[in-house]
């Protein structure tokens, strides 16, 4: 007989929005099992984070708005942060709250190996999107292209917020990823990947003295635009990146610098610390959940 395995009730932190533009929130999980594991042993999947999370929402993603049947369309038209936050409570369903980060300290003339306990329920911060017709709704909903092609476009309700440059001279409506963006943006060049993204969430160019251009656009219409447009596009889209934060900034304990550490695919299969070399790092939050025991051993 098959052992029964333990499902949740949980709320998407943006909500999937169905064709008519309603936004739902819910969803159940079920904890991973020996079958998710070996789905991270694929080798390819090893080399594409997102290829194992697509997997695993497979396999552990049971409900969405009460129905068992989702569709490939629901899955990939996911938000990353509602994907993201789905990744982080099936972790926490199926081993727990605790993890811990490896990470290589970004000081060239240190780059000790770091490790970070992160309490996943207290030291993650998780934004989530207000309704629409919120207050302080910082986006408004339009029925958009998001794929296929000019003849045969695929249309759905999306979430649109805009920015501005600080001196005026670029305005910007754009989208937030979904997991079929973020597929769509793998390429073994990051900056080609970036601009391919980037290109798929524009949903307008409005530079000063020169005509609006509607998107999606390609990579290519990045690369004729002056860098200080590109770079400030990419901070308004990291600024307006809604879901659970997947990277922490951890301190060195011997330098004292602080070093990006992002929650891999890899840290959601062991409840194991890694081997230490020297005594973990311990973020500290105010917060009352309950606190590891620092057991690595005193550095010498
Ligand atoms: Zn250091």
């Amino acid at each position: 007989m098959d052992n029964p395995t333990t499902t949740k009730d949980i709320r998407l932190p943006c909500g999937y929005l169905d064709n008519d533009g309603h936004v739902v929130r819910d969803a159940v999980i079920q904890e991973m099992t020996g079958r998710t594991q070996t789905i991270f042993g694929r080798k390819d999947i090893k080399k594409e984070p997102h290829l194992f999370y697509k997997a695993l929402m497979r396999d552990c993603l049971k409900e969405v708005n009460g129905t068992s049947s989702i569709s490939q369309t629901v899955l990939d038209s996911m938000l990353v942060a509602d994907r993201d936050a789905i990744v982080l409570q099936t972790r926490r369903l199926s081993l727990g709250e605790d993890i811990t980060l490896e990470v290589l300290c970004q000081n060239p003339e240190c780059t000790t190996k770091i490790f970070a306990d992160v309490n996943l329920e207290t030291q993650v911060d998780v934004w989530e999107l207000p309704d629409e017709d919120a207050e302080d709704s910082p986006y408004a909903i339009q029925r958009l292209q998001v794929g296929g092609t000019e003849d045969a476009p695929i249309v759905r309700p999306v979430r649109v917020w805009s920015a501005s440059m600080p001196d005026g001279s670029l305005t910007v409506q754009m989208r937030y990823p979904t997991v079929e963006d973020q597929m769509s943006a793998s390429d073994d060049n990051d900056v080609v990947a970036l601009h391919v993204l980037l290109g798929r969430l524009i949903v307008s160019w409005n530079a000063r003295g020169a005509e609006e251009v509607r998107g999606p656009v390609g990579a290519s219409f990045l690369s004729g635009k002056p860098l200080r447009q590109i770079d400030w596009l990419e901070n308004a889209h990291l600024a307006n990146s809604p879901g659970p934060e997947m990277v922490k900034n951890v301190a060195c304990e011997k330098c004292g610098t602080e070093t990006p550490a992002r929650l891999e695919a890899s840290d959601f299969f062991s409840s194991r610390a890694p081997t230490r070399g020297q005594r973990s790092t311990s973020m500290q939050r105010s917060g009352t959940s309950a606190s590891r025991t620092k057991d690595s051993p005193q550095s010498g």
